[in-house]
């Protein structure tokens, strides 16, 4: 079976690789990509092909290694120093290159906001199909098939691929999960050095700085502080704000906090909000509904803090604290940033 037969490749053999365009998080492999590989293998499993990763940057080889870990066999290197930084122009000119070399059927990109902007960048400067903020994707009777949620996620589609047609997608963040990984996996790396020069980039990177935790997409974050109905009002939210940024991450909420008007709709976590894998989050105030918990499956490590030893979330967290939240975190961030200042010694 062939999905996606991209090309003739010079009457050679169809390429036999389902890719993955790989991310940073700080010097770190994202969270958003060890997603899709681990969804890119299922799909490369049952057609027999190999999972092939890109990292696109500067002096990222370190990043191969990772990959392997997680399910690549192989591992594009894209190596250039006006690669350091993201850039639409950059990234998508050498990532168009390298695929009308080689013809991957399949491209897989993050739903991050950059994955977002070089999958449609890349797939309309190719001509190729792109189906965006997947939340699975497989093989169904011999042809590739994603589902799709639409309608604020009311209804979930499923789209079908037309045998022989190549296709680019977006996977939404936090929808799958990241697999076990193997320690021992390896692979073949493939060094690429493309032409680029600095008229090839219209946009010039000038600064990077933090982000506000407030303006943080809630999949961005490796720590999350989400608040419910415990906080009380709204004038109180600076609590959840503040261990956020104390603790370099992002803040979410609870349905009744954004009905409240505490924190945006697109903050919300649960059933008819977000599903969020971030490596921490801290429930504060939250009774942890069904309904909410449905958004934290695939956070790694929950910390529960409710006045009431009762309360329902405290049978999702790893650590629950029975407190009132007005009086724990105050302190709590008083403390941490007396442990982060600057010493002088
Ligand atoms: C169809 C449907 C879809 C829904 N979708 C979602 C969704 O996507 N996301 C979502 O979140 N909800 C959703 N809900 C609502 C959900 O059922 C709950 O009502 C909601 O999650 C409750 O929010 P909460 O935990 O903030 O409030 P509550 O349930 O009122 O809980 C507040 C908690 O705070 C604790 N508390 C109070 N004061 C303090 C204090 N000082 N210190 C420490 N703890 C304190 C209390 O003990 C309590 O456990 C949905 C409901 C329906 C019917």
């Amino acid at each position: 079976m062939e999905i996606g037969e991209a090309g003739s490749k010079g009457g050679c053999l169809v390429c036999r690789e389902i890719w993955v365009i790989a991310e940073q998080q700080g010097a770190e492999v994202s969270e958003a990509t060890l997603e899709v590989l681990d969804e890119a293998i299922g799909i490369a499993k049952r057609l027999e092909y190999i999972v092939a990763s890109v990292v696109i940057g500067h002096r990222v080889s370190g990043m191969a290694d990772v990959l392997f870990r997680y399910g690549a066999t192989k591992v594009y290197l894209l190596d250039h120093e006006l690669l350091s930084n993201y850039t639409t122009d950059g990234y998508a000119k050498v990532l168009c290159d390298l695929v009308r070399q080689e013809e991957p059927p399949v491209v897989l990109f993050g739903g991050t906001r950059n994955g977002l902007d070089l999958a449609s960048s890349v797939s309309t400067r190719l001509n190729v199909g792109l189906v965006n903020n997947c939340t699975m994707i497989r093989i169904e009777d011999d042809v590739l098939e994603m589902t799709q949620p639409i309608y604020e996620d009311r209804i979930y589609r499923n789209v079908v691929v037309k045998r022989g047609s190549p296709i680019m997608v977006t996977m939404r963040m936090g929808a799958i999960g990241k697999g076990q990984g193997n320690p021992l996996g390896q692979g073949q790396v493939v060094e690429i050095y493309p032409k680029l020069e600095p008229s090839d980039i219209r946009t010039k990177v000038v600064e990077s700085f933090k982000a506000d935790p407030e303006s943080l997409d809630l999949e961005e974050v490796d720590t999350l502080v989400v608040g419910g109905r415990g906080v009380e009002t709204k004038e109180k939210w600076g609590l959840i704000e503040e261990l956020a940024q104390v603790l370099g991450g992002g803040t979410g909420g609870t349905r009744m906090a954004v009905d409240a008007g505490w924190i945006s709709r697109h903050k919300q976590i649960g059933q008819t909000g977000k599903s969020v894998a971030p490596r921490t989050c801290i429930e504060a105030g939250v009774s942890g509904a069904i309904q909410h918990c449905a958004g934290l499956r695939d956070v790694d490590f929950i910390i529960a803090i409710n006045k009431d030893r009762n309360a329902p979330i405290f049978a999702v967290a790893n650590v629950g604290v029975v407190a009132d939240i007005h009086q724990l975190i105050p302190p709590l961030v008083a403390k941490i940033r007396e442990l982060c200042a600057p010493r002088d010694d």
